[in-house]
């Protein structure tokens, strides 16, 4: 018998600390290893972090959820990507769509197919060739076939706007009945021993709880990770000022769409997340450049519909932990870093940071090189989510305001200049096997903010001109007659997944 842990305590019942319970609670199951959450009434959870991207639904799978009960329990809306207003220069829209834009053509990438053909003559949009875009732009949704030999139902993908208070509602529930101990409480001291291994948790009623391994979920102050073992954290607000945010949730005033609206504001940027039964609002921005009351003002004047709560405060600082998993403590969540909710990153990196833990799951032995590795990857996820946050803002037309003025001579870091570099001579972008943001991702941003190479790749002169327009407006005329075969977003949320209060 190997050394292995057997026992696992996570500390924090939010978005992050119950998903990990239900993750673990699948993957660990038969492997005698103890599960505890503990979490604090009296402390409470964030309440946001509504929009996802399309890792949900491999969340969904790997816990073995029922996907349209999940959807019913946290009154879910379906998304297909991000509606992006206003970021070239005020009233420009694009769209970022989920899945694929467009079929590789002869081996060579479509958006240099699709260069070409733009230089023939033709006048396709970028956007023309995701189906999750044309899904999005007529309000239309199903979900995926099982296997399809229809390139389009194959190829969009999509994500979930959830409600965050009830997604940790579900998962503890669900946790529960799959033997998860659940312990009500706040930490009042953290107990370490001489090599800096995290022994045990003092509880406010006096209880201690020891466990082999920690998982710290207990949000923005990381009180095993940062408190107890001082990892250090990695600041980045010199890449991404904005470090405020003021939420408020309306009620629905139109049936939802399926995405999410992310608009450039004087400061920052709002967003619009649809759920089924209401809308999550909230103005992301920096303090060096707006006051409290001046976001609250404009979150106030940019909503449709009547407020349910009062609009709250929420401040952050951008960067990540120096160190995510450290001797027998991993951070996870916002206990780990945070990136601004810009393209809904946050729960994704919860999962992704689920995965590399369970691929490194440690034993008793606590190998250094295993622990590092894991730190290697989590660190490239981060700093490549960071980087095309970024892009959105040093590619901006925008010059009104300070912020935007700012923007326009923002540091960026060596690996998204080289990126951006080589994009706008030669249309190429350098993709790693792992990394979450596709080539047709940094496409769509980098064609929405009108940023196009002046020429396409040298091999393709030897595709003819005709067959090339034909390939691409049979794609175009597919998805197009797919798409009007799919029912209205709503009326398909009717029929299949109604949410359990709107019943
Ligand atoms: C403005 C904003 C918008 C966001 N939007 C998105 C989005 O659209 N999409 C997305 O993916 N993510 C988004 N996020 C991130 C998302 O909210 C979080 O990643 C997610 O909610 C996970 O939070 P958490 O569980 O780490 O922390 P929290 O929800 O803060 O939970 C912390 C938990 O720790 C417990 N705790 C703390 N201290 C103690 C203690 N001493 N003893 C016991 N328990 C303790 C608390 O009780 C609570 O249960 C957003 C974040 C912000 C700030």
């Amino acid at each position: 018998m190997q050394n292995s842990l057997k026992s696992l305590c996570i500390v924090g019942g939010g978005t992050a600390g119950w998903m990990a319970a239900t993750l673990l609670s699948t993957t660990l199951r038969g492997s005698n290893i103890k599960i505890t959450v503990v979490e604090s009434a009296d402390i409470g959870t964030i309440g946001v972090g509504e929009s996802t991207v399309p890792s949900i639904m491999d969340f969904v799978q790997a816990c073995q959820i029922d996907l349209k009960e999940f959807i019913q329990a946290t009154s879910a809306s379906f998304k297909l990507g991000i509606r992006f207003d206003d970021w070239l220069t005020p009233g420009e829209s694009y769209f970022h769509p989920f899945g694929r834009v467009g079929k590789d053509i002869n081996g060579f990438d479509f958006y240099q197919a699709w260069l070409k053909s733009l230089a023939d003559g033709q006048t396709t949009r970028w956007v023309d060739h995701s189906p999750s875009a044309i899904m999005a732009e007529q309000e239309r949704f199903m979900l995926r076939p099982h296997q399809s030999e229809n390139w389009v139902l194959s190829n969009y993908a999509h994500a979930l706007h959830l409600d965050a208070v009830k997604v940790a509602q579900y998962c503890r529930e669900l946790c529960l009945k799959r033997g998860v101990t659940r312990i009500e409480a706040t930490v009042k001291e953290v107990t370490l021993d001489n090599k800096d291994f995290v022994r045990s948790l003092t509880l406010d009623n006096g209880t201690i709880v020891s466990s082999d391994f920690f998982i710290d979920c207990t949000g923005f102050t990381g009180l095993l990770i940062e408190k107890a073992l001082k990892v250090g954290f990695d600041d980045w607000s010199h890449y991404l000022p904005c470090n405020r945010a003021v939420t408020v949730q309306t009620e629905q005033v139109n049936n939802p769409v399926p995405y999410t609206i992310a608009t450039a504001q004087k400061a920052g940027w709002s967003w619009n997340i649809p759920l089924q039964h209401r809308t999550g609002n909230g103005y992301v921005f920096s303090d060096k450049f707006c006051s409290d009351e001046q976001a609250v003002e404009t979150l106030v004047n940019s909503i449709n519909g009547k407020m349910i709560n009062e609009p709250r405060i929420i401040p952050f600082v951008t960067g990540k932990r120096e160190k995510i998993w450290h001797n027998n403590c991993l951070a996870l969540g916002l206990a780990s870093g945070f990136l601004e909710p810009l393209e809904s990153t946050a729960i994704h990196l919860v999962y992704k940071t689920l995965v590399h833990f369970i691929k490194h799951f440690p034993d008793s032995d606590f190998d250094v090189d295993n622990e590092q590795a894991f730190n290697q990857k989590i660190d490239d996820d981060f700093e490549e989510i960071r980087d095309f946050i970024i892009l959105h803002y040093c590619t901006s037309g925008r010059d009104d305001t300070e912020f935007w003025r700012w923007c326009q001579t923002m540091p960026i870091p060596e690996s998204l200049d080289i990126k951006i570099r080589l994009f706008k001579k030669r249309g190429q972008l350098e993709h790693t096997h792992g990394q979450f943001f596709s080539c047709d991702s940094w496409c769509s941003i980098l064609e929405g903010m009108k940023i196009r190479p002046p020429k396409y790749h040298p091999l393709l002169d030897g595709f003819h001109r005709k067959d090339l327009a034909n390939t691409l407006s049979e794609n175009v005329k597919n998805i197009r007659a797919t798409v009007l075969n799919m029912p209205n977003h709503y009326d398909y949320i009717q029929a299949h997944c109604q949410a359990l209060v709107n019943k």
